[in-house]
């Protein structure tokens, strides 16, 4: 397929990671980013719904999208410069995210390695600040491009105009839908910092033998801890966790543990204490239930699954009912981290 071919009421199946049977009214491809610029100078007009897809492993299709998604699929990855401590990386958004993390491994460059195997496009990265094991993409961001859905004009977001939060940025609230992120540059350390804090790395390091680790091992232990924890979503639909931690005032926190001593929490830096969702729906007995088609999964709570043949509706309404019986348990309201189209 050209760029330029808008193709008809296209599936979605095998393009988000749910697996879930949607069809969206027309789909582009998009492999530079002057054809999108292109696309949206001509004619773009006539589709007023656009939804810019990358991996499609934060998305939960609720039915047929009645507009164009445009899928980017643009590659590269350059250093833009480097000095003794840093190098400046560039990559664009169609890269896939674990890739550029082995590539970034490949020229010894750290502080992504924590982020090893996760999910989806370089692109998508920014849109929830994605995190894991300690690290969260924020961490090593400097900027990132956007092009105007609106008129194709370009634009840098700076660190803090992308107001980086847990799993947020502006791109889930004011500037929601209203830009393709084209690149995002990184600034990664030649001089390596290890992060093992989360204790898991630190198990895992140790029954690999690994006395002195380096960027490479971190992301081996991450990448076995990960196969070891979460469903493939090439064997099992599911988007990672389906829900965010959810945070709460410490006062409300100690009134819960009073009654839970067993409750798993952290405190946050702004002294809120976060709470681990998946704790809080395996207490409400939802781990490794099914029904029908969808259920949460058996060795992380936390994980919304479609067995096979579940719609978008399904699994949203399983959802709700585990926000339901979290809320009624607990007083608290759990919300969403995965993308409900
Ligand atoms: C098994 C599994 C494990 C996961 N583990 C983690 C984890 O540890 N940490 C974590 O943070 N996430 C995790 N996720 C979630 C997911 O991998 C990330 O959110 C990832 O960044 C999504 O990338 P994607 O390309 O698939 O985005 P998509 O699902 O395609 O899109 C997600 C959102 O971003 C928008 N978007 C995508 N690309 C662009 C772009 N170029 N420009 C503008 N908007 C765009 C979409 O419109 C949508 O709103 C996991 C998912 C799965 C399936």
């Amino acid at each position: 397929m050209t760029t330029s071919s808008i193709l008809e009421n296209y599936s979605l199946k095998t393009l988000n990671t749910f697996g879930v049977d949607a069809r969206c009214r027309y789909y582009i491809e998009i492999h530079q980013p002057q054809d999108l610029k292109k696309f949206l100078l001509n004619g773009s007009k006539s589709y007023p719904q656009k939804l810019i897809l990358g991996g499609g492993s934060n998305m939960l299709f609720s039915s047929d999208y009645p507009g164009i998604v445009i899928h980017i699929k643009t590659k590269g990855i350059e250093i833009l410069s480097e000095d003794d401590n840093y190098a400046y990386v560039k990559a664009s958004s169609g890269e896939v995210w674990h890739d550029f993390v082995l590539w970034c491994l490949d020229q010894n460059l750290g502080g992504i390695e924590n982020l090893s195997l996760i999910p989806g496009c370089v692109g998508a990265a920014p849109i929830q600040n994605i995190g894991a094991y300690g690290v969260e993409l924020k961490d090593v961001f400097t900027e990132l491009e956007a092009m105007d859905l609106e008129d194709g004009s370009r634009r840098i977001f700076t660190y803090d105009e992308c107001r980086f939060a847990y799993r947020d940025s502006i791109f889930k609230g004011e500037e929601k839908n209203h830009y393709a992120i084209i690149s995002i540059t990184l600034r990664l350390n030649k001089q390596h910092v290890l992060n093992t804090s989360y204790g898991a790395i630190e198990e895992e390091l140790s029954r690999m033998g690994v006395k002195s680790p380096g960027i490479r091992d971190i992301s081996n232990a991450v990448i076995n801890i990960r196969k070891s924890k979460l469903p493939d979503p090439a064997e099992i639909g599911n988007a990672g966790s389906f829900f965010k931690n959810p945070e709460i005032a410490e006062s409300y926190f100690e009134e819960l543990k009073a009654k839970h001593p067993e409750i798993v929490a952290y405190k946050t830096s702004t002294g809120m204490i976060k709470i681990a969702a998946g704790w809080l729906i395996e207490k409400c007995g939802w781990k490794g239930i099914r029904s029908g088609q969808v259920g949460m999964h058996a060795k992380q709570a936390l994980v919304l699954v479609n067995y096979g043949g579940a719609s978008g509706e399904e699994l949203i309404m399983h959802a709700d009912k585990v926000i339901e019986s979290v809320h009624e348990k607990f007083g608290i309201l759990l919300e969403k981290e995965v993308n409900v189209i």
